[in-house]
């Protein structure tokens, strides 16, 4: 690990430049309040509304520039993380990289394919057998705990093809879908890794001015990641079956309950973390409540 030659009073977080997850996450900082000003190569963002900037590389670069501590923080699928981690273990670096938070999009799994009209009995099939994959440290950690002993072979791309090309007989590759499998006649068999985007950083402390600004930054991300989650729910009920319709309220907040004037009526209002399901809305209908309304929620502080 080669620490940062002077201390640092902005805070630097490594994107990904184009691909699944760049996007998405500049939007998640934007959410946080964070502006920025673009280089002209767009590959760096200088941070205007707080002293964070933004380096756009590719994602498999991202864990290696925070154990580099050339960024202090990055946001990354938890597939390259792993595999990051496992191939600077295996070279006798720990990389003291953690998921400082679960972001909650970007799913995928990591999957063991097989072709399609093969059958599938379980691990010990694929003894012997030689398995492409852009993952080979987290399948060869897997393939130790089943205790079968085949053989990861690299490939950086095309991985679905690979069993068509003889460069391999099954696949290990990220699906989310499985309609790329599909497209190859290769059907997913078993899961390794469960992956979502993630905000990789160190495992220690940052040491000089950063680790307020990281603190900050968290603190808003959580309430960005929780403001997105909410909804506000708005309800008619009658008093006499309030008890019922109260009972039925997803989780949340405590109801505030109001008196509606001059009737024997009550409007309630709950704040609710996550969806509000049609189910949910047609159960309370059923206990008695009316006038249901979900409203999305642009600002909170408690
Ligand atoms: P880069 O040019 O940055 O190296 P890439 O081609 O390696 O890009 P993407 O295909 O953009 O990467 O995927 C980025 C991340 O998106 C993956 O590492 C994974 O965490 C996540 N992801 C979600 N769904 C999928 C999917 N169906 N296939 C591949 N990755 C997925
Ligand atoms: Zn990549």
């Amino acid at each position: 690990m080669t620490p940062p030659a002077q201390p640092r009073d902005r805070l630097r977080v490594a994107l990904q430049k184009s691909g699944r997850l760049g996007e998405p996450a500049r939007e998640l900082l934007a959410s946080c309040g964070l502006t920025w000003r673009e280089s002209r190569d767009k590959l760096f963002c200088y941070g205007e509304s707080l002293p964070v900037d933004l380096l756009l590389v590719r994602d498999d670069d991202i864990p290696g520039l925070i154990a580099d501590g050339v960024c202090d923080l990055g946001i990354v699928g938890r597939n390259v993380l792993v595999e990051h981690g496992l191939e600077r273990e295996a070279s006798g670096r720990p990389a003291r990289l953690t998921e400082w938070r679960q972001l909650g999009w970007g799913a995928c799994r990591l999957d063991v394919a097989i072709e399609e009209d093969d059958e599938w009995t379980g691990p010990q099939q694929l003894e012997g057998l030689r398995i492409a994959t852009s993952y080979p440290r987290t399948l060869a950690r897997w393939l130790a705990e089943q205790g079968v002993d085949a053989q990861p072979v690299l490939l950086n791309g095309s991985v679905e093809i690979a069993p068509r090309l003889g460069q391999a007989d099954v696949v290990c590759d990220l699906v989310s879908t499985g309609g790329t499998l599909r497209a190859n006649q290769l059907k997913p068999v078993t899961t390794i890794l469960h992956s979502e985007a993630v905000i990789a950083g160190p495992s220690d402390t940052l040491d000089d001015g950063r680790q307020e600004i990281a603190d900050l930054l968290m603190r808003r991300l959580d309430g960005a990641l929780q403001l997105k989650e909410s909804r506000l729910l708005l309800l008619r009920s009658d008093r006499r079956v309030l008890p019922d319709v109260l009972g039925l309220l997803p989780a949340g907040h405590a109801p505030t309950v109001l008196q509606v004037d001059g009737r024997d009526e009550v409007s309630i209002q709950v704040l609710v973390h996550g969806p509000v399901s049609w189910a949910k809305l047609e159960g309370l209908k059923h206990a008695g409540a009316s006038n249901l309304l979900v409203l999305p929620v642009e600002g909170m502080l408690a």
